[in-house]
C-alpha cells in the first residue's frame, strides 16, 4: 500500500466524496485506511448503566484505499504514487510534480 498515516487524500467515490482528509491510521492486511473525522457512520450505543440512555454516535468507519487518491503536499494535486529507488532506499514520488514525498 502506498499511502501512509499522515497523508493528505482525496475521497473519489463513495458518500464523501471529493472531501480531503488526513490519514489516521492504515490497515495494510485489508486495504483500508481510515480518515479522520471522514467516512462517519452512525452507531446506535445501548445504555451501559442503569439510567442512562442509549444514543447515536458518529465513528469513522474505514474505507478501502482504492477508494481515495493521494494529495501530493508540494504540488497540491491529487496524484499517482511511484518509486524511485536510490541504493538502500526506496523513495515513494509523486507523478505529477516529480517530487519525492
Ligand atoms: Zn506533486
Amino acid at each position: 500500500m502506498r499511502i501512509k498515516k499522515g497523508d493528505q487524500v482525496l475521497i473519489i467515490k463513495g458518500k464523501d466524496k471529493k472531501k480531503k482528509g488526513k490519514v489516521a491510521r492504515t490497515f495494510p492486511k485489508t486495504d483500508k485506511i481510515l480518515l479522520e473525522g471522514l467516512n462517519l457512520k452512525k452507531t446506535h450505543k445501548r445504555p451501559r448503566k442503569e439510567g442512562e440512555k442509549g444514543q447515536v454516535v458518529e465513528i469513522a468507519a474505514p474505507l478501502r484505499v482504492a477508494s481515495v487518491m493521494f494529495v501530493c503536499p508540494k504540488c497540491g494535486q491529487a496524484a499517482r504514487l511511484g518509486y524511485v529507488v536510490k541504493g538502500e532506499s526506496k523513495n515513494r514520488v509523486c507523478k505529477k510534480c516529480g517530487v519525492e514525498v
